[in-house]
C-alpha cells in the first residue's frame, strides 16, 4: 500500500483526519510517508489499526467487516465501509483513484450472504429471509415477491481508458438506494413542547442496525442506443447480475425474471438517533423534513466536530402522516460517541446555533443572507443532494431552530412517569419517588417494570424496584434494595449476582449524581 491510495480521498478534510489519527494515537504514533512501512504486515490486526487511524472504518469494522477495492497493482488496493461502497463501488461505476479513472468490474467471489427483502409502496422496509411478513405496518398488503440482495463483496477495478462524459460519470454512481433502521430500546429520550403544542422528540439508541440496499442502477440500457433513466415503477427490481465474476447491469427493458438479479446490501449496528417533529401539514412535510435532515446533519457535525459524512441521516416512513421523522446516525469510528453528547443540553443548543448560523441566521433569526432565498450551495446545497434542492428551504425551520434552541427538554410521556410516581407508597417510598424524578428529568428511559421478581422466570430469589433499558434497579432504602441487603443469604445473592452481575444495580441515593452516570453506563 502506499501513499497514493490517499488520492481518492483528496476530497476529505486530511486536516481532520490528522486529527483522528493524533486522538486515537495519542500523538504517538505517526503514520505519514515511508514511515508506513511499519504497518505494511497485512496482519488483520495491524491492518485494522492502520485502517482505524485513517479514519477509513467505522467502529462496528473492528472485526473486519470491511469491502476491499481492489487494483490491478495490489499496492494501490484500499479498504471502504460496506455501505460507503455501496453507493460509490457499486457495479459499474467509474471511480478516480491514483491519479486515473478506473471501472468498478468484477465482484470477488465471497460466501454469498443473501438476504431478503420486501418493500412496500410507504418506503418501509422489512426483511424477509427468515420470517415472512404479509402486511406492512402501514396495513398494505405486500404482494410483491421478495427482492434477493447479495452481501457489498470486494470489488476489483480495471482501468477505464475511454474518455467519458461527465454525466456518464455520474450516471454510473446513481443508484436506487434505500436505508431502513431496526430500533432499538432507546437508552435516552427527550421531548420538547412549544406553546403551538409542536412537539420534537429525540430518542438516542445505541447500536441499531441500519441497512442499506441498492436496488439496481438508475442508468440503464434501453432498447435504443445508449444508457436512459429506469422508468420509476421499475426502480425497485433488483438490477444487478453477476456473470463469470463480472458485473452485468439489468436492462431498463430486460424481460428476464427478477429472479436472476440480486440487489445489493450492507448492514451495521450504528448509535443513533430518531427524532419526531409535528404536527406539520401535509403540504409543508416533505420540504420541512428533508431541510430539517440536511441542516441538522450540517450543524451536529459542526457542533460535534464532525467531518463530512461521518454523521449521516435517513428520514422513516412516518406512523402518523402529522408527523415527521428522521434517523440520524454515526456512519464511521470518527465519530464514535458523538450523537449520545446530544443528550447535554449545551452540546444539543450549540448544534442548534451552528444549524441557524449554517442557513445564514443570526442567533436572534436575523437574515444575514436574504440574497440566498431557499438555499444555496453555501448552505444546505451539495452535489450530492441534487435531487432534493427543490425542497431544501431554510425559511421552513428557521422558527422551530430557534424555538429549539431555547426550549428545555422534559419527559416523553408525562403522564406515564406521572403514573409511576403517584403509584410509589409505603416505606422507602420516598427515594423511589426521588429516582424516577431523576430518570425522568434526565432523559432516561420510562422503567418497564415495576416491583417484579428475578429470576424472571422460575421460582423468585430477589424482588426488584425498577426495569430501567435492561437493568434491574434496587433503590436504595427502599423494601426491596432492604431485603436484598439485610434479608438474601450470601448463597442466594451470589446466586443472582452471578446471573445478573452486569444488569443488577444498587442506585445510591447518597451519591444520585454518581449512581445516574453508573446506570447510564449500563443502559
Ligand atoms: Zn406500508
Ligand atoms: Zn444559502
Amino acid at each position: 500500500m502506499s501513499d497514493g491510495r490517499r488520492t481518492y480521498d483528496e476530497d476529505l478534510n486530511t486536516a481532520l483526519q490528522q486529527r483522528r489519527e493524533d486522538i486515537r494515537t495519542g500523538g504517538k504514533i505517526r503514520i505519514k510517508g515511508s514511515g508506513r512501512q511499519q504497518d505494511s504486515g497485512r496482519s488483520p490486526y495491524r491492518m485494522d489499526q492502520w485502517l482505524a487511524t485513517r479514519g477509513f472504518l467505522p467502529g462496528y469494522a473492528f472485526g473486519g467487516d470491511f469491502i476491499m477495492v481492489q487494483f490491478p497493482n495490489s499496492d494501490d488496493d484500499f479498504v471502504r465501509d460496506p455501505q460507503r461502497a455501496l453507493r460509490e463501488f457499486g457495479p459499474g461505476a467509474l471511480c478516480y483513484a491514483h491519479k486515473r479513472r478506473w471501472r468498478v468490474d468484477t465482484a470477488v467471489p465471497s460466501k454469498e450472504a443473501l438476504r431478503e427483502f420486501k418493500r412496500c409502496e410507504c418506503g418501509r422496509i422489512y426483511e424477509v429471509t427468515t420470517h415472512a411478513r404479509a402486511a406492512c405496518k402501514c396495513g398494505k398488503v405486500l404482494a410483491d415477491g421478495p427482492v434477493s440482495a447479495m452481501k457489498m463483496p470486494s470489488v476489483r477495478v480495471k482501468a477505464e481508458n475511454r474518455i467519458s462524459r461527465w454525466e456518464e460519470a455520474r450516471e454510473s454512481k446513481s443508484f436506487v438506494i434505500e436505508q431502513f433502521a431496526e430500533f432499538v430500546p432507546a437508552t435516552r429520550q427527550w421531548q420538547f413542547t412549544g406553546d403551538d403544542e409542536k412537539r420534537l422528540t429525540l430518542s438516542f439508541m445505541p447500536s441499531a442496525t441500519v441497512t442499506t440496499i441498492n436496488y439496481r442502477s438508475k442508468f440503464a440500457e434501453g432498447q435504443g442506443t445508449g444508457a436512459g433513466r429506469v422508468p420509476s415503477n421499475l426502480e425497485h427490481q433488483p438490477g444487478f447480475a453477476v456473470d463469470e465474476g463480472k458485473w452485468a447491469i439489468r436492462s431498463a427493458n430486460s424481460t428476464r425474471p427478477d429472479t436472476e438479479y440480486k440487489a445489493l446490501y450492507a448492514s451495521g449496528m450504528h448509535d443513533a438517533i430518531h427524532l419526531t417533529y409535528g404536527p406539520v401539514t401535509l403540504a409543508e412535510a416533505s420540504a420541512l423534513k428533508t431541510t430539517l435532515r440536511t441542516a441538522l446533519v450540517i450543524g451536529l457535525s459542526l457542533a460535534l466536530r464532525q467531518g463530512p459524512s461521518e454523521l449521516q441521516a435517513f428520514d422513516i416512513p412516518s406512523a402518523d402522516p402529522q408527523f415527521i421523522e428522521v434517523f440520524l446516525y454515526e456512519a464511521t469510528s470518527g465519530s464514535a460517541g458523538a450523537l449520545s453528547r446530544v443528550f447535554d443540553l449545551p452540546t444539543l443548543r450549540e448544534a442548534v446555533g451552528q444549524t441557524l448560523e449554517a442557513l445564514h441566521y443570526a442567533p436572534d433569526g436575523t437574515d444575514l443572507r436574504p440574497e440566498c432565498v431557499a438555499s444555496c450551495y453555501e448552505c444546505l446545497q451539495e452535489f450530492f443532494n441534487q435531487r432534493e434542492h427543490c425542497l431544501l428551504d431554510r425559511r421552513l425551520i428557521k422558527d422551530v431552530l430557534l424555538w429549539l434552541g431555547k426550549a428545555e427538554p422534559e419527559a416523553i410521556d408525562v403522564d406515564r412517569w406521572q403514573e409511576i410516581i403517584e403509584s410509589l407508597n409505603g416505606a422507602g417510598s420516598d427515594n423511589e419517588r426521588q429516582f424516577i424524578e431523576m430518570l425522568r428529568d434526565n432523559g432516561l428511559p420510562i422503567p418497564s417494570k415495576l416491583h417484579y421478581a428475578l429470576p424472571e422466570t422460575g421460582s423468585p430469589i430477589l424482588e426488584i424496584d425498577f426495569k430501567v433499558g435492561r437493568v434491574h434497579v434496587l433503590v436504595d432504602g427502599s423494601i426491596h434494595h432492604d431485603k436484598w441487603v439485610h434479608e438474601l443469604d450470601e448463597e442466594k445473592r451470589s446466586a443472582v449476582s452471578l446471573e445478573y452481575g452486569s444488569t443488577l444495580f444498587a442506585f445510591d441515593m447518597n451519591d444520585p449524581q454518581g449512581s445516574l452516570e453508573g446506570l447510564k453506563s449500563l443502559l
